[in-house]
Parts: structure tokens; C-alpha cells; sequence
């Protein structure tokens, strides 16, 4: 509880004493209403004060002025009648007040928890100075500084371990709870917790670009992305205020005039004001108004707490109504790590064909070519290799010690002219051309990720219709893949364009209820990402495209998540769709019994406070998504 929760608290026992300590007062007259005036300005001075401002500032209709109206109104209205009957007013605003309490306990701590579960913010990099190690700012941190990260310390900013071995905790990143071992030469992201070993870490990033900040950001941002359901309550509410007024003003007025005026009988406005002031308690669309983006982001928290990042309520709306799956292969549905099964035909040593290979490949951030550089094993010596230009889908040209090379697949040499001799191992195939002229071909493999398989199951069983693979790789490699994980259709030698153009035609021919979700692993995959309905980046390993491009980030990079996250958004609509259903069903029932005067103003009150703190509830369930 904060200071503000605990002095509402405060104000709400007061005012509840004050009410029970009068009840057994009995006072009459002008005494009667100023004793009485106490409790109702000590719990509702705030309101009050709201209304006032916002008729102010004309903008009249919202939940304070129903609140002020309808209370102010049963006073007056009880004075009028000299009845002495205030508690009705009184007891609504407090009500109301305990309403707002419990809702506002409800949201801090929701947030709270999603919060603490995004606890991966660093508070400091350490950097090690003649043998001192100086807390430092991580936003201070230049990119190749080494820091120090002890044991129980969180991994400040992306970087390689330069020295030590470690096991790391990156349940906050990705909901696994395996530690993960880490030694020499492994890249690190930021955000996880250092559990048992020294580490001294080169940064390749600023933190400002770290995956922590990336998160933090994402995250933080979630919430400002509204989904049509929000959007649908904020245009309701909108229309709906204005729309109670009015007919409460209606109720007061015209029965009376009709009964007055048409049936010649006693006007009875006390009974009409009353009914229409019980009208107007009713309609408070608070639990609509809380409830809804509450679920949404008790999803986000929920699913993030999964390791899976949803950008924004919208997505997990998208999300929800996926029904067709289109993957990536390289990195996505295989783990993007080639091992290099055979070199073919190739007139000078293999080592050296391999060498020519990791130093053309350099720059490029493909797998293949981070395969290449670790096949090759050495340092690489960058000032030996110039003039490069990766051509996605197809492969990589550079001059290396001033020598043209080429490297990739036969579309490259088709495009360079250059004969290649295919092969015939099933892998996939990296021809070379040095100095214009072919100089054999390395035969690389990846392996399916341990998931990919359960993955696709999963996926249809909970009701996707057709999955999909999208490759630049080679058809053999293609279909080998595709049976092995019972996927539905394949295609395969795509450019990236090409992948863009088969995510057309497949959102040509869907309804436009079926929604396509892409998922891949962000390398030369933006414009697809951006193009599906929903794109699902692998974002585990720091692929920054991936995490920019997508709607939906999968951060340990198991496709088995993405059923995951579909469930969730599922169960998480669900809720949404209870709570507008179960809050609108009961408001009309309310409104319908108040215009009939069968409901009274506790009914009222009663009614929408419970009705909106089961609603609250119903919406945090959205936060326990673990066992989906
Ligand atoms: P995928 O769709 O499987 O992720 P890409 O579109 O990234 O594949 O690449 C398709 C093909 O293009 C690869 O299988 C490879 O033959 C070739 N290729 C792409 N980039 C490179 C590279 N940097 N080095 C060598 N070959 C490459
Ligand atoms: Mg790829």
C-alpha cells in the first residue's frame, strides 16, 4: 500500500464510524444535516472537487460528476422531503470510494508484479582501473570497454566473455529456469544474473542499445498500443456518460409532467428525482472503464513473465485470432548453427577455401557466415578483406588480400556467371568463386531445434489451421526439414522478396478473420515481419532487427513459445470478453430495475462496486498464465 492508498483507507474508517456513531444519534433539523455533512465531506470532498473541475473545464460527463449529481441530488432531495434520510448518500460515496480503493490496491500491485518480473534493470556496470573496480553509470560504459560482472551481480550490457566461466539465471529474459553455462568467447545479454562465477566481459554495445534496454523500452511502451477492445470501451463510455444523463434528467422530468399534465394526478417528483439519481449511481461504468485495459496488461505482464514480449494489447488481440503459422527456417524452426559436413572440389588446401570463406563473410551477420568464421576458428584479420557486399538470399562478395571472392549459394554464381559443380550430399551448399573462377563448395548442416517438432504439434492442436515454411535454402534441405516436422507446405530457394510476395498470396486467400502470424529469426526477415498480420521475431540472442521489426519477441527463441503465446492471448481475451459481457449484462439489468424504481440506490452502489471488483479480479487472472 502506498501513502495515498493508506490515507483513502484511513478516510474510508473514518467516515464508516462517523455514519455507525450518528446512526444512533437522534438529532432532527438543520443539526441533523450538518453532523451528517461531516462524514459525507470527509469521504467525499475529493469527487466533489472533480466534478466541479471538470464541469470547469467542460468536460462534464464522467464517473465524478455521476457521483456528485447523484449524491448532492439524494441530499437535497432528502432535505426537500425533510425525511433527515442521508445515509443513502453518504453510504454511496463510500461505496464508491472503497471501490476505487480496491481497484487502485489492484492495480499497483499488478503493475508492481509485472515490474518485478521485468526486474532486469542494472543499477551499474563495474569497471576494473589499476586493479580497483570503480562503480560506474552503465549509460557511461563506451562500446569495448571490459567490465567485471561478480557472482550475484546482473549482466549490465551486451558483450563477449573475455575471461572466467559462469552459469547464468535468464529466467527474467525468457521464463526458463535452467541455468545456462557460459565461458570464453560466448556472447552475453544483458538482463541476466551472474550465479556463480567471475566474468570479465568485452561490451559490443552501448547500453542504451543493450537487450535490457531494448525490454525495458518495449515493455514500458506496451500499454500506449490500444487494441479494439480498449479502444471500443473508450468510445462507449464516450457516447454512453452523456447518454445516462440524459435519460436520468428524461426519467425525472417527463413522468411527472405525464402524470401532472395528461393524467390529471399528483406530480410525485420526490419519487421521480429519486428514481432518476438511482439511475444515474447505477450507470458508473467504472468496471468497464478499469477492467478492460487491466486484463490487457495483466496479458502483457502474464506472457512476458512466459518470455514472450508482446508489444502491445493490440498484437495480443492479433494474437489471439492466429490461424495461420508461416516460419523462417534458418534460426527459427533450425537452430542456425552449420557444422561443416564436406568440402568438394576444391584445387587448393580445405583449410585455406575455408579461411577465404570467414574472411569474406566478416561482416555479415548471417548464420552461415557466423558458422564459417567459427569453422575457420581464428582471429579474423578485418584489414585484409575489402570492397564487401552481402546480397541477400544469395551470398556474400569481397576482395580478400585484394583477390575477388565469392561465396554462396548457386543464384550467385548464376548471377556472377561462373559454371558451379552441384552436389550432391543433402546440406546445404556454399559454393566459392576465387578470382572469377569456381573454386569448390563447402557443404554445411544445421540441425532442427529440439522443439520445432512439439512446436508444430502444439501448434495444431490448439486449432491453427496451415503451417507454413519460407526458405532461401535449397529444396532438398527444404522438404527434409518440412517432413521431419510435419509442417503443411513448403517453399523453398526464395529471395527475400520472395518470401514477402508467398506472404501475399497466403493473405490473399484467407479470410480476413484468419489471422497470419510470421515468424522468423530477423536476419533479412524485417520486411516479411512487418508484412504478416503479426510478426514473431526470435529475439534471444540480441538480433536487434528482430526485436525492432516484430510485434511479438520470443526471448529464449523456442518456436514452442508461440503456442504458448497464443493460448495466452486467448485466455486473455477471453477474460476481456467476460468482463464486458458480465459489466454491461448487469449495468442494463440494474438500469431497467432503477427506471422501475425496483432498485434503490444500495442496490445500485452494491451492484456496481461488486460487479467491478469481480471484474478486477477476473482480470488479474490474466497475470497467471504459467500452466497453459
Ligand atoms: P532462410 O530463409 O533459410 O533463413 P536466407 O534467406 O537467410 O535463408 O538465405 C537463403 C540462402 O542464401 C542460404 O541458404 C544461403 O545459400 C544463401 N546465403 C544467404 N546469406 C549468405 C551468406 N552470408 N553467406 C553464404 N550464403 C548465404
Ligand atoms: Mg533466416
Amino acid at each position: 500500500m502506498n501513502k495515498r492508498q493508506k490515507r483513502m483507507l484511513a478516510r474510508i474508517l473514518l467516515a464508516a464510524a462517523l455514519l455507525l456513531a450518528l446512526s444512533f444519534t437522534s438529532i432532527t433539523g438543520w443539526m441533523r444535516f450538518v453532523l451528517y455533512l461531516v462524514p459525507y465531506l470527509v469521504i467525499g470532498y475529493d469527487i466533489l472537487l472533480k466534478a466541479f473541475k471538470g464541469i470547469k473545464n467542460r468536460q462534464v460527463f464522467d464517473e465524478n460528476f455521476l457521483m456528485a449529481v447523484a449524491t448532492v441530488g439524494a441530499i437535497a432531495l432528502a432535505l426537500y422531503e425533510q425525511s433527515g434520510d442521508y445515509t443513502e448518500a453518504i453510504a454511496v460515496m463510500l461505496f464508491y470510494q472503497v471501490g476505487e480503493w480496491f481497484q487502485s490496491y489492484a492495480v499497483g500491485k499488478s503493475r508492481r508484479n509485472i515490474s518485478d518480473l521485468m526486474d532486469i534493470r542494472p543499477d551499474y556496470a563495474n569497471l576494473e582501473r589499476d586493479g580497483q573496480l570503480e562503480r560506474l553509470d552503465p549509460d557511461e560504459v563506451e562500446i569495448g570497454s571490459v567490465i567485471v560482472v561478480q557472482p550475484g551481480e546482473k549482466v549490465p550490457i551486451d558483450g563477449v566473455v573475455l575471461e572466467g566461466s559462469s552459469s547464468l539465471n535468464t529466467s527474467a529474459l525468457t521464463g526458463e529456469s535452467l541455468p545456462r553455462d557460459v565461458g570464453e568467447g560466448d556472447e552475453i545479454i544483458s538482463g541476466c544474473i551472474n550465479m556463480t562465477g567471475l566474468l570479465k566481459i568485452k561490451t559490443t554495445k552501448e547500453f542504451g542499445e543493450s537487450t535490457v534496454s531494448k525490454i525495458l523500452d518495449l515493455v514500458e511502451n506496451a500499454s500506449s498500443r490500444k487494441s479494439k477492445s480498449e479502444d471500443f470501451i473508450s468510445k462507449f463510455a464516450r457516447v454512453y456518460t452523456p447518454a445516462v444523463c440524459y435519460a436520468a434528467l428524461a426519467l425525472a422530468i417527463l413522468p411527472p409532467l405525464v402524470r401532472m399534465l395528461g393524467l390529471g394526478l399528483p406530480a410525485d417528483w420526490g419519487t421521480w428525482v429519486y428514481r432518476a439519481l438511482t439511475f444515474l449511481v447505477i450507470s458508473c461504468p467504472c468496471a468497464l472503464v478499469i477492467s478492460i485495459p487491466l486484463s490487457f496488461f495483466a496479458g502483457i505482464g502474464g506472457a512476458s513473465k512466459a518470455g514472450v514480449l508482446v508489444k502491445g494489447s493490440n498484437y495480443l488481440e492479433t494474437l489471439s485470432q492466429t490461424k495461420i503459422v508461416v516460419f523462417d527456417k534458418t534460426g527459427t524452426l533450425t537452430q542456425g548453427v552449420f557444422e561443416v559436413n564436406g568440402i568438394h572440389h576444391s584445387e587448393m588446401e580445405n583449410s585455406k577455401l575455408v579461411e577465404y570463406a570467414a574472411l569474406a563473410e566478416s561482416a555479415s551477420s548471417h548464420p552461415i557466415s557466423r558458422s564459417l568464421q567459427r569453422a575457420y576458428g581464428r582471429e579474423i584479420d578485418r584489414s585484409r578483406v575489402t570492397d564487401i557486399q552481402e546480397i541477400s538470399g544469395n551470398g556474400v562478395i569481397a576482395k580478400v588480400d585484394g583477390v575477388s571472392v565469392a561465396v554462396g549459394n548457386g543464384k550467385l554464381m548464376d548471377r556472377l556467371e561462373i559454371p558451379y559443380i552441384p552436389c550432391h550430399s543433402v546440406g546445404t551448399i556454399i559454393h566459392m568463386a576465387i578470382d572469377g573462377k569456381y573454386a569448390g563448395h563447402i557443404v554445411i548442416s544445421d540441425i532442427v531445434k529440439p522443439h520445432a517438432k512439439q512446436a508444430i504439434q502444439a501448434l495444431k492442436e490448439s486449432g491453427i489451421h496451415k503451417t507454413v515454411m519460407l526458405t532461401g535454402d535449397a529444396k532438398r534441405v527444404a522438404d527434409q526439414v518440412a517432413e521431419t516436422l510435419g509442417l503443411d507446405q513448403v517453399y523453398s530457394e526464395l529471395l527475400p522478396a520472395g518470401k514477402v510476395e508467398k506472404v501475399e498470396e497466403l493473405l490473399q486467400s484467407r479470410s480476413e478473420k484468419e489471422k497470419l502470424a510470421f515468424v522468423g529469426d530477423g536476419i533479412n526477415d524485417a520486411p516479411v515481419l512487418s508484412r504478416a498480420d503479426i510478426g514473431i521475431a526470435m529475439g534471444a540472442m540480441g538480433s536487434d532487427a528482430a526485436i525492432e521489426a516484430a510485434d511479438v519477441v520470443l526471448m529464449d527463441d523456442d518456436p514452442l513459445k508461440i503456442a504458448k503465446a497464443i493460448k495466452i492471448s486467448r485466455k486473455c481475451l477471453r477474460i476481456v470478453y467476460q468482463n464486458i459481457v458480465f459489466a454491461i449484462g448487469v449495468k442494463l439489468l440494474c438500469l431497467a430495475l432503477g427506471a422501475f424504481g425496483i432498485a434503490n440506490m444500495w442496490l445500485a452502489i452494491f451492484a456496481d462496486v461488486g460487479v467491478m471488483i469481480l471484474a478486477v479480479l477476473n482480470a488479474i487472472r490474466a497475470l497467471f498464465v504459467k500452466n497453459l
